[in-house]
């Protein structure tokens, strides 16, 4: 017999319930077309079933006809793109997660006092760019301790730093920690940017190796939560893989485990680990299926005050 055993907390945080809860209500409330700039979360089956309800992705506002109602992503984006929305008087809904749009004020104050900007983060990720896009004033990108050694900083130069979210809490406090040894005058948030979604995700997931022999993630490829899921399952030596649904659960990853920890990232829904679920039924119908203690989260967004109603 197999057992499968679920992380607690897995799946959906309450920027993603958010976000989606704002397209579906913006769908709801004025008809179609809605319009979304970038995924609104980074899950395909999330995309495709708002895409089915009549919203629209693109990833640039030249793509949206005048007048349509706008959806900003959870990721957030670049003042330049609010200030372009506004120029064109898109109505526009702002579905970036609170716990995003606070890494942007945090960043403006510290410019506000004089210091240099450093965010930590992933080049290219869509929040790296909206909050880069954020500050106002030029931010050095910095991704590892290879990166802070590169830094074309005085070393009394006042600076401070912020985080994207959705990194590893591990790799992040190791890239601080060279930023402190670097500069003499730096302040930050430490790891409390990493939001609590990713934190408790990344916990679990350790407790989860201590009792399984591979881990399975579900989440998209292009989900950084979910890939620094994976990572820690790797770090400390258990076979672990992504996966979108159970399509693509390869038979052999299972062979021979006795115990297979399940987990999702925080843009993937419970509907996904259920399809792995039943994917690995397809393969061993002897399996046993728990979950976890854990983490119970309670946290909720309110939604925009126009979609409240
Ligand atoms: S992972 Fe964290 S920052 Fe990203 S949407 Fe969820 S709660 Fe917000």
């Amino acid at each position: 017999m197999m057992r499968v055993v679920l992380a607690q907390p897995r799946g959906f945080c309450a920027g993603v319930v958010r976000a989606i809860d704002i397209v579906e209500r913006a769908l709801e409330k004025s008809g179609q077309p809605v319009y979304v700039r970038h995924e609104i979360v980074h899950n395909r089956h999330v995309v495709d079933t708002l895409k089915k309800k009549g919203a629209h992705f693109v990833e640039e506002l030249d793509e949206i006809p005048d007048g349509a109602v706008t959806v900003f992503s959870a990721h957030g984006v670049a003042q330049s793109v609010v200030q372009d929305a506004k120029k064109r008087s898109l109505p526009v809904l702002d579905a970036t997660c609170p716990l995003v749009s606070k890494v942007h004020s945090q960043a403006k104050r510290y410019v506000a006092q004089g210091r240099t900007m450093i965010l930590i983060g992933h080049r290219g990720h869509p929040e790296v760019e909206g909050t880069m896009g954020q500050v106002g004033a030029p931010v050095h990108l910095v991704s590892s301790e290879q990166d802070v050694d590169r830094l074309d900083i005085a070393r009394d130069t006042p600076v401070a730093y912020v985080t994207q979210t959705t990194l590893s809490i591990d790799d992040t406090r190791n890239i601080i920690d060279a930023l402190k040894n670097r500069f003499r005058n730096i302040i930050g948030p430490d790891t409390s940017d990493i939001c609590y979604a990713t934190q408790n995700r990344q916990s679990a997931v350790r407790e989860l190796c201590r009792i399984s022999d591979v881990i399975l993630v579900v989440g998209s490829k292009n989900s950084s939560n979910s890939n620094r899921l994976r990572e820690i399952g790797i770090e400390v030596g258990i076979p672990s893989y992504l996966i979108a649904d159970g399509s693509e659960l390869d038979p052999a990853w299972i062979a021979g485990k006795k115990t297979v920890g399940l987990t999702a990232g925080a843009s993937a829904p419970e509907k996904l680990v259920l399809d792995v679920i039943d994917a690995l039924r397809r393969i061993d119908q002897d399996i046993e299926v728990s979950e976890m203690d854990g983490i119970k989260e309670n946290i909720e967004f309110r939604l925009p005050a126009e979609l409240r109603t």
